[in-house]
């Protein structure tokens, strides 16, 4: 199957089960980042748009068959899905590959953690338990969980698949019913999904998709009335747009957001094990990953050797068409070439390795060699500012006091990683570092549906992922029943 010979869908919104145009008939084009070309578009959808969607959710949860589902039954057709996503797997792979750019294989693990979080979910629908809780005599209480509602949710072109699945599994797994606004550089594979969604027989207006701009079709649904709760993932100057609007309507939101993500390697780590992770942290998904490792904090005693290996990897680091050989792809859009571009030609730190773009990629292509700089200040703008391209910045530190303090010396707090063999030195440091999630000896767990995770201050707030996001994607009742 080649990614230039898959059905394409169509430019239109799902609203309460009904695929249709915006109604202003606009649509926007869609261009591959391999060739820059434009081979697709999308309904562009503005606020009458928004408020139709919104409005067929509110009757799915309040009137449909959504509403009526028992937790079982969510559940079951959840796990339908699933295994309806892994037959589709191939041409939706090569869907993502084309419209995101990247890597086909990694394309194909984000469709694998896409079922896995409808695996995941479904099978978690029907255990989630309220309490009861002893009170005084005569009463009887009971604290139950409810969904809140309608949950709107935003995410960004990075990983569309496995957005998809980490946003909208949970909130449906709690029985809320969804409004997606996917972004619009890279959504088809989401409308492809939702089209899955509704041959496994997801009631009407259960999910609903809408595409189009950020600044109008998002805004839209970040402060529309009918919207109960938002999950938002993408930049924070948006986030805090997203956090306004929900404060506007009282509503609570989750955001993750970006990072700057350290790995900290101690003299004693062992190196070997940990240089894929330090090259793979970085160059995943070309960089465009919140979770990035795009600081790699090394000591002293071993700084040189570290870099030597680095250096060696880095200049061997080729961004290629995706294909089957691929490691790293081309990344998101022009604007995204061009803000990566900037940060690269402008650091405030000397070049240690530049790997290469290969040759005969097409002109029209975003393509950017993976850069490794060091020594960087840690207070530099390249060693304080999220990139989010294959830029890895290395720093140097003394002892454990000092990596700590250059760790958690960024506004953002998302994912860390520890690198030693001494047993009380991993947990020292890695409760002492800010951030939702850190790995002792690893970094990142191809998806972790299972793992919470989420930030803190710049990076958001909130846990999605794991047990946690059914907690956060529903809300407690306390029924207190007086009795004789
Ligand atoms: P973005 O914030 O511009 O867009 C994210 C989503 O928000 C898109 O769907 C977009 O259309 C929408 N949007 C844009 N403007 C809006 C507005 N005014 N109101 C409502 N919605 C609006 O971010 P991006 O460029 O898509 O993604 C890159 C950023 O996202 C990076 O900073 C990255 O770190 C972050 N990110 C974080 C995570 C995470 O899990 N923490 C995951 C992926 C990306």
């Amino acid at each position: 199957m080649s990614r230039d010979n898959i059905a394409l869908p169509k430019p239109l919104n799902l609203i309460g089960g009904n695929w249709v145009p915006a109604t202003s008939g606009d649509e926007m084009d869609v261009r591959s980042p391999i060739d820059g070309e434009v081979f697709s578009a999308i309904a562009a959808s503005q606020a009458d748009d928004v408020d139709a969607a919104v409005k067929a959710a509110r009757t799915a949860f309040d009137e449909g068959d959504w509403g009526r589902l028992t937790a079982a039954e969510r559940g079951r057709l959840m796990q339908k899905f699933s295994l309806r996503i892994l037959e589709e797997a191939e041409p939706l792979a090569q869907l993502e590959s084309r419209d995101n750019g990247k890597p086909i294989k990694q394309a194909r693990a984000d469709m694998a953690a896409c079922a896995r979080y409808f695996e995941y979910y479904g099978g978690a629908a029907d255990k989630v338990h309220g309490e009861v809780i002893p009170f005084m005599a005569g009463y009887n209480v009971q604290v139950v969980r409810e969904p809140y509602g309608v949950i709107a949710c935003i995410i960004p072109w990075n990983y569309p698949a496995q957005m998809f699945g980490r946003a909208l599994a949970p909130a449906l797994a709690m029985g809320n019913a969804t409004v997606l606004k996917p972004a619009e550089d890279a959504c088809l594979a989401c409308l492809r999904l939702a089209e899955l969604a509704g041959e496994v027989g997801f009631p009407l207006g259960a999910i609903n998709v809408v595409t189009g701009r950020g600044d109008v079709a998002g805004k839209a649904l970040s402060e529309h009335p009918g919207v109960d709760f938002i999950a938002f993932t993408g930049s924070p100057e948006v986030g805090q747009m997203i956090q306004i609007a929900a404060a506007k309507n009282y509503i609570a939101c989750t955001l993750e957001l970006g990072g700057k993500s350290p790995q900290i390697v101690f003299d004693d780590a062992d190196i070997d094990a940990a240089l894929p992770f330090l090259v793979g942290g970085i160059i995943t998904n070309g960089g465009q990953t919140c979770s990035a490792g795009s600081r790699i904090l090394i000591q002293d005693g071993v700084y040189d050797k570290v870099i030597t290996a680095l250096k060696e990897r880095f200049e061997a680091l080729e961004a290629s068409e995706s294909g089957e050989d691929a490691e790293l792809g081309p990344l998101i859009s022009a604007k995204q070439k061009m803000r990566v571009d900037a940060y690269i030609d402008g650091a405030d730190a000397p070049l240690i390795a530049r790997g290469k773009v290969r040759d005969g990629v097409p002109g029209g292509g975003y393509y950017v060699a993976p850069a490794l700089f060091g020594p960087v200040d840690p207070h530099s703008k390249i060693g304080q500012e999220e990139v989010f391209g294959p830029v890895l910045c290395a720093m140097k530190f003394k002892d454990e006091a000092d990596a700590i303090r250059i760790a958690n010396d960024t506004e953002y707090g998302l994912m860390a990683s520890v690198w030693t063999r001494d047993g009380g030195r991993q947990h020292r440091v890695a409760k002492a570092l800010r951030g939702g999630q850190v790995y002792i000896n690893g970094f990142g767990a191809g998806g972790g549906i299972e793992l919470p995770f989420g930030g803190v201050r710049k990076s958001g707030h909130g846990r999605e992922k794991g047990f946690a996001a059914l907690l956060e994607f529903s809300q407690i009742k306390t029924i207190i029943n007086k009795h004789d």
